[in-house]
């Protein structure tokens, strides 16, 4: 599918629909730090919603052993001042063993009961046709922080 320029706000719109019923049943509180600086993106925004969705539904599976009161997501944008969007996803869950990094993309991956394993190996897959590999880093209070960048268009207006 075309890439086109859209709108950060509007693909992170439907992200949170789409996820806030889980977030609120699982005692998330979520925190939204966003770069208003930048409004379009080129990118194919029905994947992109995808991948977003797959990142923020592992990060609220990731923190059911986290203390009530401590389980916190972070969507966050960040102008790179180089032409591109970070958008990155961080919990404060479980984290991820360095060891096992690099598989957790492969297909079938999963530690859980009722896992498919493939929600990260296609989100690699769509970042991948965006010219960009999603990355995961510890995140300083616990958990882990997937991220990945999108280039900044200028209004198509
Ligand atoms: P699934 O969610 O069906 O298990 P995924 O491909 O989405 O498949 O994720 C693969 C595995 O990566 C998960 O089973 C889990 O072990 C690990 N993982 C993914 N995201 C996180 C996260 N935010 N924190 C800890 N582990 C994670
Ligand atoms: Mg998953």
């Amino acid at each position: 599918p075309d890439k086109k320029p859209v709108k950060v706000s509007e693909m992170l719109d439907v992200v949170l629909e789409l996820t806030h019923m889980e977030i609120e049943r699982k005692m998330v509180t979520l925190q939204l730090d966003i770069d208003d600086s930048v409004e379009w993106v080129l990118a194919q925004d029905t994947q992109i919603e995808q991948v977003i969705i797959n990142l923020v539904r592992n990060a609220v599976e990731a923190m059911e052993d986290t203390p009530e009161g401590q389980r916190n997501l972070i969507i966050k944008t960040e102008n790179q001042q180089d032409g591109k969007l970070k958008i990155s996803i961080s919990d404060s869950g479980s984290g991820i063993d360095k060891e096992v990094v690099e598989q957790l993309f492969d297909p079938f991956i999963t530690t859980k009961e009722q896992g498919m394993g493939l929600g990260l190996s296609i989100s690699q897959g769509i970042i991948e046709t965006h010219d960009d590999k999603i990355i995961i880093e510890d995140n300083v209070e616990g958990g882990v922080c997937f991220s990945f960048k999108l280039p900044i268009v200028k209004s198509p207006k």
